[in-house]
């Protein structure tokens, strides 16, 4: 299994930093969005992330320009037909994903490698929409995707020897880091990362401390880079919660189950920083 090409589903959050790292790793990269509007606005996202890397030195611009010319964006799904790997990041929702994939399967070349960066869906439910499952990996990103150095890898019960190999060997291409993941919602990092967002929300709603107050004390007391509300700005609310309701469906278990407030911030539009404002205001520039 030798990936030379790579394709990618959405041009969103995610999407778009997966398509930088393939096209920066040297890959001759498609991605592929809903319409030629989101392709347009997709790329300009991506085409803002080089020209900061560039900016801060971790690019020099003729790498830049290279990968920028390895990069094509795409709405005929037809366009991806010749990619030996397709990593599909579209929003967070079985039917959606098992739609989309079994149309690529349709018309992505036999032998090419599939992997989906779900955050708590399971690999198994999405792959059986496919013909083979066999080459069916999860590869879960973490946001934002140029900076992060970690991939989990998840392989199914039914993943074959040789689409595993091949994917930890593309994460490595890729400059980042693999580990291995079982199939289970939440791989490793949401299953411990989750319960303690909606915990810092619930301490919220039960008047514990105020969002600075929490924000603050998680990371001056315990180092995190960032408090949880920070991070559900950037994760994205809509995302979290659409993650937590798939890992409390899977496991029963209340520490998954998405808080009021969280629904209620989401129905009121309120989704982070993709949308202007979250737990707080995100000006746009
Ligand atoms: P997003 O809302 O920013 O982007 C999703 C994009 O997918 C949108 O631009 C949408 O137009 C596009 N899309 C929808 N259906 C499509 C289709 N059939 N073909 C092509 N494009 C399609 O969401 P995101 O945060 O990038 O999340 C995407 C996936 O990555 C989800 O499965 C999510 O759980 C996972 N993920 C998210 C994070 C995070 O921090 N946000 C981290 C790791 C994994």
């Amino acid at each position: 299994m030798k990936i030379r090409k790579v394709g990618v589903l959405g041009c969103g959050l995610m999407g778009a930093g997966i398509a930088e790292v393939a096209a920066r790793a040297g890959f001759e990269t498609v991605v592929r969005e809903v319409s030629e509007e989101v392709v347009e606005k997709g790329l300009e996202k991506l085409r803002g992330s080089l020209d900061k890397a560039v900016e801060r030195g971790k690019l020099d611009a003729a790498e830049r320009d290279k990968a920028w010319a390895r990069l094509h964006g795409v709405v005929d799904l037809g366009a991806l037909a010749e990619c030996d790997l397709v990593v599909e990041a579209i929003v967070e929702n079985l039917d959606e994903k098992r739609r989309t994939f079994a149309a690529l399967d349709a018309v992505v070349k036999e032998g090419a490698l599939f992997a989906s960066n779900t955050s708590s869906l399971t690999i198994t439910q999405i792959a059986m929409a496919t013909r083979r499952p066999d080459r069916f990996v999860g590869m879960h990103f973490f946001n934002p995707v140029p900076v992060m150095k970690l991939v989990e890898v998840v392989r199914t019960l039914l993943t074959s020897q040789e689409a595993y190999d091949a994917a930890i060997e593309v994460v490595r291409a890729f400059g980042k880091e693999p580990v291995t993941a079982r199939d289970n919602s939440g791989f490793l990092v949401n299953r411990l990362l989750v319960p303690y967002l909606l915990d810092a929300v619930r301490a919220y709603e039960e008047g514990v401390g105020s969002i600075e107050d929490i924000d603050k004390a998680m990371q001056l007391g315990c180092g995190y880079p960032m408090g949880p509300f920070a991070l559900l700005d950037f994760v994205g609310l809509d995302t979290t919660y659409y993650i937590a309701n798939i890992m409390f469906d899977e496991y029963r278990e209340k520490r998954f189950a998405p808080p009021p407030l969280l629904k209620q911030m989401v129905l009121a539009g309120r989704l982070g920083r993709k949308s202007g404002r979250g737990f707080y205001e995100h000006p746009r520039k």
